[in-house]
């Protein structure tokens, strides 16, 4: 028995794997930090919702639970992040959140001019950010603190200051891993007077979250990663419960109005997380979500985060072994403690040696430059013998040159 089978005969989580829809039982996903898997029941959810309750129910369904699928599921979201119900919203994407919750953070914090970030963060939310200042009319400016070595946070003394208006963060780097301390930079955040927005994309699903004893205050994050939520399902949001009067939605659509069915023609923003919805919402897609929600929420995420870290453990570990002495660096955090579910290895020719382990070897893990190879582990299906079959094809790549023979252009979607 391999060291990879040892470890799966004793996992306690091993079963979920059968919850999958698993069609190539040979192909190695170590991408479900970009795409997770299909839960089974969500094939069955979905046919549920077009042949049943769009077919037969037609525009009846909005009564009968669509309404209010945004709330409940939200409130599902909640349970795995550690908000109160009511506190938690599933709605539009990740960025269009982000958006919002910018522009109503920076108008509850009035006079103040700063927004402060770092450069691990997602692009898409420094691009919402610069959007949002010149859409305000450039009265704000965005200070992207460093990272010290490009793979930890940074730290923000001497940033956070009176004139500090927003601490928007992505809790778990998208490329090195690296898991902020939620707690630590909201305290000082709140020091200093100002608000803290989290982007959880990388985190829900794959780290424990406690958003109420760390109090934080607003988050967004996305349901088609480690919540297995299928592409480009609808993401959520999280305003903490005594800000939601203070905070308004900049995109004042009917879903969002008090009493959308009183078709009054003056905007009354609705009570409570509701006010933070746009317009109608896409009920097909949102369903889908609950079956991987469901599956987090059985499994708890106490056990979920303990395999997690076994997990990318023993890819560090199989790295020094393998592939350290060819030349591949860890662009991730050694301590477990500050990793999130995914590990990091850099090559400089790292864009070609990902496509030869999707192309040739039957494993999908993900490349980000400008050399990071990314090996996404979801505990609720990926197995420790799996993680040493891709490190060993890994090597085998690097060995024979495999990746040589591709063009050094990166393809269109990586
Ligand atoms: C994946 C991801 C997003 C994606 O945003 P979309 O609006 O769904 O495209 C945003 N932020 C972070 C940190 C991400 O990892």
């Amino acid at each position: 028995m391999t060291k990879g089978q040892a470890l799966d005969s004793g996992d306690p989580l091993k079963a979920f794997r059968d919850r999958f829809l698993i069609e190539e039982p040979d192909l190695i996903y170590l991408d479900g930090n970009s795409l997770g898997r299909t839960p089974i029941t969500a094939v069955e959810r979905l046919s549920r919702a077009v042949k049943t309750e769009w077919s037969e129910r037609l525009v009846r369904g909005w009564g009968e639970g669509w309404i209010e699928a945004p709330r409940r599921l939200g409130d599902k979201i909640g349970q795995l992040i550690g908000a109160k119900p009511g506190e938690t919203l599933l709605c539009d994407s990740t960025s269009v959140n982000f958006f919002k919750l910018v522009v109503g953070a920076l108008k509850a914090r009035p006079g103040r001019t700063k927004i402060v970030t770092d450069n691990l963060n997602f692009p898409s939310d420094i691009y919402l950010l610069q959007g949002v200042i010149e859409m305000l009319g450039d009265s704000h400016r965005l200070e992207i603190v460093p990272s010290l070595d490009g793979l930890h946070g940074a730290r923000f003394d001497g940033v956070l200051d009176e004139d500090t208006a927003l601490v928007t963060l992505s809790h778990t780097a998208f490329k090195s891993g690296f898991v902020y301390d939620m707690a630590a930079v909201t305290s000082a955040a709140h020091q200093s007077g100002a608000l803290t927005l989290w982007d959880l994309s990388h985190s829900v699903g794959a780290v424990p979250l406690d958003l109420r004893h760390t109090r934080a205050d607003l988050a967004v994050g996305c349901t088609y990663k480690y919540l297995n939520g299928g592409p480009g399902s609808p993401a959520f949001l999280y305003v903490r419960d005594d800000l939601q009067e203070e905070l308004k939605s900049p995109i004042w659509g009917w879903f969002g109005q008090q009493d959308p069915f009183a078709f009054d023609l003056q905007y009354q923003p609705a009570p409570g997380i509701g006010r933070f919805q746009a317009g109608t919402p896409p009920i097909l897609s949102m369903l889908t979500v609950e079956s991987g929600v469901d599956l987090l929420l059985e499994a708890g995420m106490d056990p979920i985060r303990a395999k997690s870290v076994l997990q990318t453990d023993f890819v560090i570990e199989l790295w020094r072994e393998h592939l350290e002495p060819r030349g591949v660096t860890l662009n991730s955090p050694l301590n477990s403690d500050l990793r999130g579910s995914h590990v990091s290895l850099g090559h400089s020719d790292g864009m070609r040696v990902d496509r030869a382990l999707i192309e040739d070897m039957n494993v999908i893990p993900d490349f980000r430059s400008p050399d990071n190879i990314r090996l996404g582990v979801c505990p609720l299906y990926t197995t420790f013998e799996e993680i040493e079959r891709a490190i060993e094809r890994f090597a085998r790549v690097l060995q024979d040159g495999v990746h040589l023979k591709y063009p050094l252009e990166p393809p269109a979607v990586t």
